[in-house]
């Protein structure tokens, strides 16, 4: 039997564009391996409506929802590989499946590259945060720090100023030019030289930020833009166009979210770049009504 689609990446965005075309009474299977991007924390904020609530959750939720409808199928693996072309599509899966389709929608998100610096990969998601409005507010002021990664950091750092008083850790990246010198210092954002050797528990649960010998400085949080990557070896197998964004490569997809191959989507993180749960929600649906509309206009 042919699907209409697959969906590739059962996260905030797949679920989101599978509602849509369960509505539509579309025949899918949703191909997952339930990692979300933002598994190392505790709990999202900022969706409306959830905010608070563990991520972990939310989706538990959608994917109740979903099964209730007859014509989606879960399938719990991943998706290794895709063969064929639009309405002959096939996605090989880990435990050695291989599943027919129309379409196919790619919403795999992204896998952060962190730093490579002691004690910053275990406060993942804890006390090392990658955004201010997900998780800023329960800082709740008082010194923070940015850990530049590159020259965006500045831009960073003048922002995250509003949650609290900002060290930016300038780690052996380019200084900011004059120009953002002088936002920075109208933001009251502290530059500390050198690069960041280590990162432990300082006393009264803030962080230790080491920059040598000497004394570190103490945290509350530290803040850091990772490079991301595109969770699948889809893109690169089939040539994907990619696009540069400061986060890392994205795909490349026009308005309605179809890639440079012909009938396959992508949605989410891996379509946006810097994005957050509603952000990939919305793209999510909006990919999943254009990928219902291209089922039935062929021209679409
Ligand atoms: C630490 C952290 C905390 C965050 N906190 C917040 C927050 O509080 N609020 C907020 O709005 N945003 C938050 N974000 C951002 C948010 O997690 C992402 O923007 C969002 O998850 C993107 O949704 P997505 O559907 O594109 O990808 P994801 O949610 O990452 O989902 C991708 C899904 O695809 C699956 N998958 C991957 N590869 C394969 C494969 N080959 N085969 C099958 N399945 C596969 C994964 O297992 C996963 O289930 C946070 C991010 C991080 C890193």
């Amino acid at each position: 039997m042919t699907e209409d689609a697959i969906i590739i990446g059962g996260g905030f965005a797949g679920l989101s564009a599978a509602m849509q075309l369960a509505r539509a009474r579309r025949r899918i299977t949703i191909v997952d391996t339930g990692e979300p991007r933002n598994r190392f924390a505790a709990h999202s904020h900022g969706f409306l409506a959830q905010d608070g609530r563990p991520g972990g959750e939310i989706l538990a939720d959608a994917r109740r929802q979903l099964a209730a409808y007859e014509t989606v199928t879960f399938r719990d693996a991943p998706a290794e590989r895709l063969e064929g072309e639009r309405d002959a599509f096939c996605v090989v899966t880990g435990d050695g499946g291989r599943i027919a389709a129309r379409r196919v929608l790619l919403a795999t998100g992204f896998e952060d590259r962190l730093p490579a610096i002691p004690g910053l990969a275990e406060r993942w998601g804890k006390t090392v945060l990658h955004c201010p409005y997900c998780h800023g507010y329960e800082v709740g002021g008082g010194p923070v720090g940015v850990l530049a990664r590159t020259a965006e950091a500045a831009r960073f750092a003048a922002v995250v100023a509003d949650w609290g008083n900002v060290t930016l850790f300038t780690n052996q990246v380019p200084e900011p030019d004059e120009e953002a010198l002088a936002v920075l210092a109208a933001r009251n954002v502290k530059l500390r030289p050198g690069r960041v050797t280590a990162i432990s528990d300082g006393p009264d649960g803030m962080l230790a930020i080491e920059t040598g010998p000497g004394i570190p400085t103490l945290v509350k949080a530290l803040f850091v833009m990772p490079e991301a990557r595109v969770r699948s070896a889809i893109p690169a197998d089939r040539g994907l166009k990619l696009k540069e964004t400061p986060v890392g490569s994205i795909l490349d997809t026009d308005d309605t979210g179809q890639t440079s191959l012909p009938g396959l989507y992508a949605a989410g993180d891996i379509a946006l770049g810097a994005a957050n749960i509603s952000l990939a929600s919305a793209n999510g649906v909006k990919t999943g009504v254009f990928l219902h509309h291209s089922l039935i206009w062929p021209a679409h």
